[in-house]
C-alpha cells in the first residue's frame, strides 16, 4: 500500500522532506520512492542533529526528488542525500535551479567554515569536526537537476506523475500536484511547499512575485505549510517605518545592519532602498551588500525580472541592475567584506545568513550589536533557536563565535516583507478550493502555529485537519 511519510518540517518550520513510497512496507524495492523537498534542519540543536541521520529508506533507493523552491529549509539537504548515494533526478523549475546553483555551493562553503572554526577552537565533541557536505560536493550534485516548466505533467512511472503549479512564494516557487492513478480514493495530493502572499483583493505590501498561489485546487490530500498559522501580517505600508528607522540611525551616527537571505530577499530589499533614496526619503548613505553570492544573485533576479509584480518590474526597468548603482557596493571577496568593518560612518549593511545562523552577518553583528547608535532590521522569518530569534526577542546578549556579545543596538522586525501567507490569506486561498480535501496535514510550522491554524481551518471550513508528526506514515488509500 502506498504511503506518505513526514521526514522533516513536522513539529518545526525547517527540514522539509516528505517521502512518497508507492511500494508500501513490502520488503525489497518494488514501487517508486520519491522525496518532495529535501531541506536542511535549522534552529534548535534537537532538530539540527537530524541533519546527520540517514533517511529511513536508503538514499540510493530514492528514485527522485521534487523540489518546491530554493530556500535552504527545502533544498539544503540535497548535497547530503547525494553524498549518501542518491543518484536520481531532482526536478525543479528553471529559476529554482538557477537559485540552487548559487545557494547550495554557498551552503557547502558555510558548512566547511563552521567545521574549520570548531576544529580551531576545539568547540566540537567530534574530532575532527566535519562539514555536513562541502562546497565541491554541493557543486557536484547540480548535474542531477532537471528543469520542469509549470503546468507540464511529468510521469515517473505508471503509478506516479506530478506537475508544478504556482506557489507565489519566491522566484520559481512551486506547489506539487501528485497523481497516483492506480489509487482509487487518493488520486491527487497537493504539497504546497511554502505558500506565497495571497492577493485576492489587493496586493499585500510584502508581495512582489507576479503570480500568487493558483486558486481552484481540488486535491484529495493536502499537505500545507503553517509558518504563520498563528499570526497576521501588518497591513500598513512598510516604507514609512523603514525610512524612519534608517533616518533615525543615520542621525545618531550609527549604521543599519540587515540580515537577509542572500538571494532574492536581499535584491528586493535593495530596490526598496533605491526607491527611498531616489524619493529623498532616506539619506544617501553607502549600502554594502556582503555575500560571496552577491553578484550572481543580482544577475539571477534581473534575468527573471518578468516574474515579479508590475511595481517591481517597473523599478528594474527604471533603475537597471543594482550592480550599476552609485553608492551600492558588492563585497564578494573576503577582503572586501573585512573592509566593511573599517567603515565608521553611517552605512547600511545587508548580509546573510538571514537568520544569523552563519556566514558574514556574524562578523557584522559581533562588531555592531554592542553600539547603541546602530540598528538591526529583520526582514525575514526567524526560526526558534536561531541567533536571529534570540536577537529579535529582545535578549540582552547573544553568543557569537563562542563569545557573549551584548546587544545594545536597536532591534526591529518588519514583518511586511514576509513571503508567506498569514492565517487570513491561507483561509482565503483554501476557500477557492473546488472541493474539500479528505484530509489536510499541516507541516512546516511551530506547534502553536500549526495547532492555531488547525483550529482556524476546522472552524471556518469544517475540514478534517491533522498536524503531521515526525516520521508518521500516512497510507495513501
Ligand atoms: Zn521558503
Amino acid at each position: 500500500m502506498a504511503y506518505l511519510q513526514f521526514l522533516g518540517a513536522a513539529g518545526t518550520v525547517t527540514g522539509s522532506k516528505h517521502l512518497i513510497n508507492t511500494s508500501g512496507d513490502l520488503d525489497g524495492k518494488q514501487g517508486l520512492q520519491v522525496l518532495i523537498d529535501c531541506g536542511l534542519f535549522q534552529g534548535r540543536k534537537e532538530w539540527r542533529i537530524r541533519n546527520w541521520e540517514d533517511t529511513p529508506v536508503p538514499a540510493r533507493e530514492i528514485d527522485a526528488v521534487i523540489l518546491t523552491h530554493a530556500h535552504l529549509d527545502h533544498c539544503g539537504w540535497i548535497p547530503r542525500l547525494v553524498k549518501e548515494g542518491f543518484k536520481g533526478a531532482i526536478y525543479a523549475t528553471q529559476p529554482t535551479i538557477d537559485l540552487c546553483s548559487v545557494i547550495l555551493p554557498d551552503s557547502g562553503h558555510l558548512q566547511e567554515e563552521e567545521a574549520r572554526f570548531h576544529n580551531k577552537k576545539g568547540t566540537s565533541k567530534h574530532k575532527p569536526a566535519l562539514p555536513l557536505y562541502t562546497l565541491q560536493e554541493a557543486e557536484d550534485c547540480l548535474h542531477l537537476f532537471q528543469p520542469l516548466p509549470f503546468g507540464k505533467t511529468m510521469e515517473l512511472g505508471p503509478e506516479f506523475s506530478f506537475r508544478f503549479v504556482h506557489a507565489g512564494h519566491i522566484l520559481g516557487s512551486a506547489m506539487v500536484e501528485v497523481f497516483l492513478p492506480q489509487n482509487a480514493s487518493a488520486r491527487k495530493s497537493l504539497f504546497t511547499g511554502d505558500v506565497g502572499r495571497v492577493r485576492m483583493n489587493a496586493a499585500p505590501p510584502g508581495k512582489v512575485v507576479r503570480t500568487g498561489p493558483d486558486p481552484d485546487e481540488d486535491p484529495d490530500l493536502l499537505v500545507m505549510e503553517s509558518t504563520y498559522g498563528n499570526r497576521e501580517h501588518p497591513h500598513e505600508d512598510v516604507q514609512p517605518k523603514l525610512a524612519q528607522l534608517i533616518s533615525d540611525t543615520v542621525h545618531r551616527g550609527g549604521s543599519v545592519v540587515v540580515p537577509a537571505f542572500a538571494v532574492e530577499r536581499t535584491q528586493k530589499f535593495l530596490f526598496l532602498l533605491k526607491e527611498l533614496m531616489e524619493a529623498g526619503r532616506i539619506p544617501r548613505v553607502p549600502v554594502f551588500v556582503d555575500s560571496p553570492m552577491a553578484i550572481k544573485a543580482v544577475q539571477i533576479c534581473v534575468k527573471y525580472s518578468c516574474e515579479f509584480n508590475d511595481e517591481t518590474c517597473k523599478l528594474i526597468q527604471q533603475y537597471g541592475s543594482p550592480l550599476e548603482w552609485p553608492g551600492f557596493h558588492f563585497a564578494v571577496k573576503q577582503e572586501e567584506s573585512k573592509k566593511i568593518n573599517e567603515v565608521h560612518y553611517p552605512c547600511i549593511i545587508v548580509s546573510s545568513s538571514g537568520m544569523v545562523t552563519g556566514g558574514r552577518i556574524l562578523h557584522h553583528m559581533l562588531l555592531r550589536l554592542p553600539d547603541p547608535r546602530n540598528q538591526v532590521v529583520f526582514v525575514g522569518f526567524q526560526a526558534p533557536g536561531t541567533r536571529g530569534a534570540t536577537i529579535k526577542s529582545g535578549a540582552k546578549s547573544v553568543r557569537i563565535f563562542s563569545e557573549d556579545v551584548p546587544i545594545r543596538a536597536h532591534v526591529d522586525a518588519l514583518e511586511q516583507f514576509s513571503d508567506h501567507a498569514d492565517t487570513t490569506e491561507l483561509l482565503t486561498w483554501l476557500k477557492t478550493f473546488k472541493k474539500r480535501p479528505q484530509t489536510t496535514f499541516l507541516v512546516h510550522g511551530e506547534p502553536d502555529a500549526a495547532s492555531r491554524l488547525q483550529q482556524a481551518i476546522s472552524s471556518n471550513l469544517g475540514w478534517n485537519v491533522k498536524i503531521a508528526e515526525w516520521l508518521e506514515k500516512v497510507p495513501l488509500t
